[in-house]
């Protein structure tokens, strides 16, 4: 029996958050005396691999064969599936992203495995605490079944220090995508140059005190200047004024960055649950009631549209000196 971590990576670069898949599985290794071991998935993994080669686990998996050049769902389950397979894996991990949310319950199933998503932390009995009702309480969950399937919260586990070397092994891909009922059409990226927003030191993120779509440029102006990320509430993506995989809360990313600047944004305990583990917390709000305010470090009761610009303007002047 083993434990198989599903690390994630774009385009050869790993994503951060698959460190704190690690760290997890490693506890899970040293309560259960299990092997860890990592599986990367897709074009770049190769690359991916050296950055989780060593952090302890007893073989890193790399599947880059050209049947994984497309993402799908079904491909990548049954990638996992075939190297939990090989290595007699009763745990597997992996990350509360939207592709973890996509690929884990589908594992989860053939296994006929129990699974805990989301979870924040494990207790020493390895059950899994995870947050529920939009981060007001937090639950601790017992999976009964003997092969157990987890996604971790980011945001929550410590990226796993330097540990032994492991072996790189190639996966020969046995699964097929030519006989799956859905096929890869295309891929339509959002390409930014900014950090991305689950990762960014800074993230600026705005709400509906902007008033409208344009005057976004307010955050990310300031966003820009400080080398963050843009995020905004439920109620702009509603409205359309920016795209949905900017969405920070309960139904969108969560973020602890060391900065969260909370622009013309009430506080809605959706929102909150997706960023209220961030460091230092900035609101800038008209409403004194707002409640963005009980959990803000600082607060600026203010007209946004006269201190945002304010705010841009003396931190490019410290900047430029
Ligand atoms: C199941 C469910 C899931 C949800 N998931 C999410 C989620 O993931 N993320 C999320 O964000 N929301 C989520 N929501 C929506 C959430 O309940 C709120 O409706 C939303 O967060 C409100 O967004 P807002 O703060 O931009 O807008 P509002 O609540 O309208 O707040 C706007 C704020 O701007 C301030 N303001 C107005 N003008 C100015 C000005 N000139 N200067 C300064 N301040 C000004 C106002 O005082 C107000 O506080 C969810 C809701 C449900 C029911």
């Amino acid at each position: 029996m083993s434990i198989l971590i599903l690390a994630e990576h774009k385009k050869g670069k790993l994503v951060k958050a698959s460190l704190g898949a690690v760290k997890a599985g490693a506890f899970v290794a040293q309560k259960t005396n299990l092997p860890y071991n990592i599986l990367l998935i897709g074009p770049g993994a190769k690359d991916a691999a050296q950055t989780v080669a060593n952090v302890g686990a007893a073989k890193v998996f790399v599947a880059d064969d050209p049947k994984t050049a497309n993402y799908l769902d079904e491909l990548w389950a049954d990638i996992v599936l075939q190297v939990a397979g090989q290595t007699g894996a009763s745990w597997v991990i992996g990350l509360s992203t939207t592709q973890g949310k996509a690929v884990l319950p589908r594992v989860a199933a053939r296994l006929e495995a129990g699974m805990a998503s989301d979870v924040i932390a494990l207790t020493d009995n390895l059950n899994f605490v995870r947050p529920m009702y939009a981060g007001n309480l937090n639950a601790e969950v017992e999976i009964a079944s003997p092969k157990k399937v987890f996604s971790i919260r980011g945001t929550a586990f410590e990226p796993i220090a330097a540990g032994a070397a492991a072996t790189i092994e190639n996966v020969a891909v046995s699964a097929d995508p030519a006989g799956y009922r859905k096929t890869f059409v295309k891929m339509e990226e959002t390409v930014s140059t900014r950090p991305p927003l689950t990762e960014a030191p800074v993230v600026v993120s705005g709400g509906r005190g902007l008033k409208e779509a344009a005057n976004f440029k307010l955050v990310e102006e300031l966003a820009d200047l400080m080398g963050g990320a843009v995020g905004a509430t439920r109620a702009v993506v509603d409205a359309g004024w920016i795209h949905n995989d900017y969405q920070v809360g309960q139904t969108g990313k969560v973020v602890a960055p060391n900065l969260y600047v909370a622009v013309g944004i009430s506080g809605a305990i959706q929102h909150l649950a997706g960023m209220k583990d961030s460091k230092t917390i900035v609101a800038i709000n008209k409403d004194e009631e707002a409640p963005i305010f009980s959990v803000a470090d600082y607060g600026l009761v203010a007209d946004l549209f006269a201190v945002v610009p304010e705010l841009t303007q003396k931190i490019k002047a410290v900047k430029t000196k």
